[in-house]
Protein backbone atom coordinates (compact mmCIF):
# COMPACT_ATOMS: atom_id res chain seq x y z
CA UNK A 1 0.00 0.00 0.00
CA UNK A 2 1.10 3.69 -0.81
CA UNK A 3 2.11 5.89 1.97
CA UNK A 4 0.27 8.16 3.40
CA UNK A 5 0.74 11.45 2.60
CA UNK A 6 1.55 14.79 2.58
CA UNK A 7 -0.71 17.34 3.31
CA UNK A 8 -0.33 19.69 0.08
CA UNK A 9 -0.22 18.47 -3.90
CA UNK A 10 1.89 19.26 -6.65
CA UNK A 11 -0.79 21.39 -8.14
CA UNK A 12 -1.74 23.20 -4.79
CA UNK A 13 0.46 26.57 -5.76
CA UNK A 14 -0.06 26.46 -9.60
CA UNK A 15 -2.01 29.47 -10.89
CA UNK A 16 -5.38 29.01 -12.78
CA UNK A 17 -3.40 29.86 -15.97
CA UNK A 18 -0.60 27.27 -15.17
CA UNK A 19 -3.73 24.37 -14.37
CA UNK A 20 -5.83 25.82 -17.46
CA UNK A 21 -2.83 25.27 -19.97
CA UNK A 22 -2.35 21.78 -18.41
CA UNK A 23 -5.90 20.91 -18.80
CA UNK A 24 -5.63 21.73 -22.57
CA UNK A 25 -2.86 19.71 -23.08
CA UNK A 26 -5.07 16.46 -20.85
CA UNK A 27 -8.18 17.04 -23.01
CA UNK A 28 -6.16 16.79 -26.56
CA UNK A 29 -4.85 13.22 -25.57
CA UNK A 30 -6.64 9.93 -25.98
CA UNK A 31 -7.54 7.47 -23.22
CA UNK A 32 -4.00 5.66 -23.09
CA UNK A 33 -1.85 8.66 -23.71
CA UNK A 34 -3.53 10.38 -20.71
CA UNK A 35 -3.07 7.45 -18.74
CA UNK A 36 0.35 6.68 -19.86
CA UNK A 37 1.04 10.62 -18.98
CA UNK A 38 -0.62 10.17 -15.14
CA UNK A 39 1.67 7.59 -14.48
CA UNK A 40 4.90 8.22 -16.05
CA UNK A 41 4.57 12.25 -14.60
CA UNK A 42 3.09 11.18 -11.30
CA UNK A 43 3.92 7.08 -10.31
CA UNK A 44 1.66 6.20 -7.35
CA UNK A 45 0.32 9.29 -6.38
CA UNK A 46 -1.91 8.66 -10.15
CA UNK A 47 -4.75 5.98 -9.15
CA UNK A 48 -7.04 4.27 -10.88
CA UNK A 49 -10.09 4.21 -8.02
CA UNK A 50 -12.62 2.00 -9.31
CA UNK A 51 -15.41 -0.33 -8.15
CA UNK A 52 -14.85 -2.60 -11.02
CA UNK A 53 -17.02 -1.81 -13.11
CA UNK A 54 -16.71 -2.48 -16.93
CA UNK A 55 -15.29 1.09 -17.18
CA UNK A 56 -12.60 0.90 -14.21
CA UNK A 57 -11.06 -2.54 -15.89
CA UNK A 58 -10.88 -1.42 -19.87
CA UNK A 59 -8.84 1.60 -17.41
CA UNK A 60 -6.64 -1.01 -15.66
CA UNK A 61 -6.39 -3.09 -19.20
CA UNK A 62 -5.44 0.16 -20.90
CA UNK A 63 -2.85 1.17 -18.00
CA UNK A 64 -1.45 -2.25 -17.51
CA UNK A 65 -0.13 -2.10 -21.21
CA UNK A 66 1.19 1.12 -20.49
CA UNK A 67 2.83 0.48 -17.23
CA UNK A 68 3.76 -2.88 -15.44
CA UNK A 69 1.84 -1.88 -12.28
CA UNK A 70 -0.95 0.33 -12.56
CA UNK A 71 -1.82 1.51 -8.71
CA UNK A 72 -5.58 0.39 -8.57
CA UNK A 73 -7.78 1.44 -5.56
CA UNK A 74 -11.02 0.28 -4.40
CA UNK A 75 -13.22 0.86 -1.32
CA UNK A 76 -14.79 -2.28 0.16
CA UNK A 77 -17.79 -0.96 1.52
CA UNK A 78 -18.06 -4.39 2.94
CA UNK A 79 -21.49 -4.93 1.32
CA UNK A 80 -20.06 -5.71 -2.14
CA UNK A 81 -21.47 -8.79 -4.05
CA UNK A 82 -19.55 -11.98 -3.83
CA UNK A 83 -19.66 -11.22 -7.57
CA UNK A 84 -17.76 -8.55 -7.41
CA UNK A 85 -14.83 -9.88 -4.73
CA UNK A 86 -14.50 -12.69 -7.09
CA UNK A 87 -13.82 -10.26 -10.14
CA UNK A 88 -11.10 -8.20 -7.39
CA UNK A 89 -9.65 -11.41 -7.33
CA UNK A 90 -9.60 -12.00 -11.24
CA UNK A 91 -8.40 -8.64 -11.85
CA UNK A 92 -5.33 -9.08 -9.39
CA UNK A 93 -4.16 -12.34 -11.06
CA UNK A 94 -4.73 -11.39 -15.00
CA UNK A 95 -2.39 -8.29 -14.56
CA UNK A 96 -0.22 -9.34 -11.37
CA UNK A 97 -1.30 -6.54 -9.21
CA UNK A 98 -2.42 -6.48 -6.04
CA UNK A 99 -5.59 -3.83 -5.41
CA UNK A 100 -5.39 -1.61 -2.35
CA UNK A 101 -8.69 -1.13 -0.53
CA UNK A 102 -10.21 1.47 1.83
CA UNK A 103 -12.85 0.43 4.25
CA UNK A 104 -15.44 2.07 6.44
CA UNK A 105 -13.76 3.31 9.64
CA UNK A 106 -14.65 0.06 12.73
CA UNK A 107 -15.98 2.27 15.11
CA UNK A 108 -18.00 4.23 13.41
CA UNK A 109 -19.60 0.69 11.39
CA UNK A 110 -20.29 -0.13 14.49
CA UNK A 111 -21.79 2.63 15.92
CA UNK A 112 -24.34 3.58 12.68
CA UNK A 113 -25.43 -0.54 12.91
CA UNK A 114 -26.22 -0.16 16.36
CA UNK A 115 -28.26 2.83 16.42
CA UNK A 116 -29.89 2.91 12.97
CA UNK A 117 -29.45 -1.10 12.02
CA UNK A 118 -27.85 -3.24 9.58
CA UNK A 119 -30.28 -1.90 7.03
CA UNK A 120 -31.02 1.56 7.42
CA UNK A 121 -30.83 2.57 3.62
CA UNK A 122 -34.32 1.18 3.34
CA UNK A 123 -36.11 4.02 6.19
CA UNK A 124 -35.41 7.00 4.38
CA UNK A 125 -32.97 9.25 1.89
CA UNK A 126 -30.67 10.74 4.68
CA UNK A 127 -30.16 7.42 5.95
CA UNK A 128 -28.66 5.92 2.95
CA UNK A 129 -26.93 9.12 2.61
CA UNK A 130 -25.19 8.77 6.14
CA UNK A 131 -24.70 4.40 5.14
CA UNK A 132 -23.11 5.86 2.09
CA UNK A 133 -20.71 7.97 4.05
CA UNK A 134 -19.91 5.69 6.66
CA UNK A 135 -18.97 2.81 4.17
CA UNK A 136 -17.92 5.04 0.73
CA UNK A 137 -17.57 8.40 0.60
CA UNK A 138 -15.51 8.65 3.83
CA UNK A 139 -13.20 5.62 2.83
CA UNK A 140 -12.78 7.45 -0.56
CA UNK A 141 -11.68 10.30 0.78
CA UNK A 142 -8.77 8.84 2.65
CA UNK A 143 -8.01 6.90 -0.21
CA UNK A 144 -8.07 10.52 -2.42
CA UNK A 145 -5.32 11.56 0.15
CA UNK A 146 -2.72 9.17 -1.38
CA UNK A 147 -2.99 10.32 -4.64
CA UNK A 148 -2.60 13.76 -6.43
CA UNK A 149 -4.25 12.40 -9.78
CA UNK A 150 -7.52 10.60 -9.15
CA UNK A 151 -8.61 8.47 -12.18
CA UNK A 152 -12.20 7.46 -12.56
CA UNK A 153 -14.61 5.49 -14.46
CA UNK A 154 -17.05 8.29 -15.04
CA UNK A 155 -18.58 8.06 -18.35
CA UNK A 156 -21.48 10.65 -19.37
CA UNK A 157 -23.53 8.11 -20.42
CA UNK A 158 -24.29 6.86 -17.73
CA UNK A 159 -27.27 9.04 -16.39
CA UNK A 160 -28.17 12.61 -16.41
CA UNK A 161 -26.29 13.63 -13.74
CA UNK A 162 -22.96 12.56 -15.40
CA UNK A 163 -24.02 14.00 -18.89
CA UNK A 164 -21.48 17.05 -18.02
CA UNK A 165 -18.85 15.04 -16.39
CA UNK A 166 -15.26 16.46 -17.65
CA UNK A 167 -12.74 14.61 -18.62
CA UNK A 168 -10.11 16.76 -17.21
CA UNK A 169 -10.35 18.85 -14.08
CA UNK A 170 -8.87 20.49 -11.23
CA UNK A 171 -10.72 19.88 -7.63
CA UNK A 172 -10.66 20.34 -4.12
CA UNK A 173 -10.96 17.69 -1.99
CA UNK A 174 -9.29 18.77 2.12
CA UNK A 175 -7.30 21.72 1.27
CA UNK A 176 -5.61 20.11 -1.70
CA UNK A 177 -5.89 20.63 -5.27
CA UNK A 178 -6.33 16.62 -6.72
CA UNK A 179 -6.36 16.55 -10.69
CA UNK A 180 -9.30 14.28 -11.45
CA UNK A 181 -9.35 12.28 -15.21
CA UNK A 182 -12.13 10.74 -16.72
CA UNK A 183 -9.89 8.99 -19.19
CA UNK A 184 -13.46 7.41 -21.12
CA UNK A 185 -16.05 10.18 -20.10
CA UNK A 186 -16.95 10.68 -23.76
CA UNK A 187 -16.96 6.69 -24.83
CA UNK A 188 -20.61 4.84 -24.60
CA UNK A 189 -21.43 1.42 -23.58
CA UNK A 190 -21.17 0.07 -27.05
CA UNK A 191 -17.02 0.98 -27.07
CA UNK A 192 -16.45 -0.43 -23.96
CA UNK A 193 -18.39 -3.28 -24.92
CA UNK A 194 -16.08 -3.19 -28.42
CA UNK A 195 -13.06 -2.90 -25.87
CA UNK A 196 -14.04 -5.85 -23.51
CA UNK A 197 -14.42 -8.18 -26.23
CA UNK A 198 -11.57 -7.16 -28.26
CA UNK A 199 -9.27 -7.30 -25.37
CA UNK A 200 -11.06 -10.50 -23.18
CA UNK A 201 -10.88 -7.91 -20.46
CA UNK A 202 -12.91 -10.31 -17.36
CA UNK A 203 -15.76 -8.76 -16.53
CA UNK A 204 -18.29 -9.26 -13.38
CA UNK A 205 -20.91 -11.97 -14.23
CA UNK A 206 -23.57 -9.78 -12.95
CA UNK A 207 -23.35 -7.86 -16.18
CA UNK A 208 -24.77 -11.22 -18.02
CA UNK A 209 -27.75 -10.76 -15.42
CA UNK A 210 -28.98 -7.60 -16.31
CA UNK A 211 -26.87 -4.89 -14.04
CA UNK A 212 -25.59 -1.81 -15.58
CA UNK A 213 -24.36 -0.63 -12.47
CA UNK A 214 -22.94 -2.18 -9.68
CA UNK A 215 -22.35 -1.18 -6.09
CA UNK A 216 -23.26 -2.76 -2.88
CA UNK A 217 -25.90 -5.91 -2.63
CA UNK A 218 -29.16 -4.76 -2.40
CA UNK A 219 -28.77 -1.28 -3.36
CA UNK A 220 -27.58 -1.56 -7.17
CA UNK A 221 -30.39 -4.14 -9.08
CA UNK A 222 -30.73 -5.27 -12.70
CA UNK A 223 -32.31 -2.53 -14.87
CA UNK A 224 -34.19 -3.01 -18.01
CA UNK A 225 -33.26 -1.87 -21.64
CA UNK A 226 -35.33 1.33 -21.63
CA UNK A 227 -33.74 2.64 -17.95
CA UNK A 228 -31.01 4.86 -17.30
CA UNK A 229 -27.83 2.63 -16.80
CA UNK A 230 -28.14 3.66 -12.91
CA UNK A 231 -32.01 3.54 -12.38
CA UNK A 232 -31.37 0.10 -10.27
CA UNK A 233 -29.64 2.18 -7.71
CA UNK A 234 -31.43 2.50 -4.39
CA UNK A 235 -34.75 1.15 -6.38
CA UNK A 236 -37.31 1.48 -3.64
CA UNK A 237 -36.39 5.28 -3.79
CA UNK A 238 -38.98 7.57 -6.18
CA UNK A 239 -36.37 10.44 -6.74
CA UNK A 240 -35.20 11.49 -9.39
CA UNK A 241 -31.90 11.21 -11.24
CA UNK A 242 -29.89 13.11 -8.94
CA UNK A 243 -30.73 10.52 -6.17
CA UNK A 244 -28.36 8.00 -7.70
CA UNK A 245 -25.35 9.43 -6.29
CA UNK A 246 -23.62 8.40 -3.45
CA UNK A 247 -21.39 11.38 -2.79
CA UNK A 248 -18.71 9.90 -3.78
CA UNK A 249 -18.69 12.47 -6.83
CA UNK A 250 -20.57 14.87 -5.69
CA UNK A 251 -18.66 17.30 -3.24
CA UNK A 252 -15.83 18.17 -5.20
CA UNK A 253 -16.66 21.20 -6.61
CA UNK A 254 -14.06 21.20 -9.93
CA UNK A 255 -12.33 24.80 -9.94
S1 LIG B 1 -24.95 1.65 -1.54
FE1 LIG B 1 -26.32 0.97 0.13
S2 LIG B 1 -25.15 -0.43 1.48
FE2 LIG B 1 -23.72 0.62 0.07
S3 LIG B 1 -23.00 2.30 1.27
FE3 LIG B 1 -24.73 3.12 0.10
S4 LIG B 1 -26.60 2.81 1.31
FE4 LIG B 1 -24.90 1.63 2.27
Amino acid sequence: MSESVPATSPFDNWSDETCRSLLGRLEAMGPEELLRWAVSEHGDRAAIMTSFQNTGCVMIDMAARQSPKPRVVTVDTLRLHPETYDQIKQIEERYGIVVERFGPDPDKLRKMIARHGEYLFFDNKAKQEYCCRIRKVEPNERALETVDVWITGLRRDQSAARREAPRVEFIERLGRKVLKLAPLADWNLEMIEAYVQANEVPINPLYLQGYTSIGCIICSTPTMPWEDPRAGRWRWQKDEADSKECGIHLDGSGI
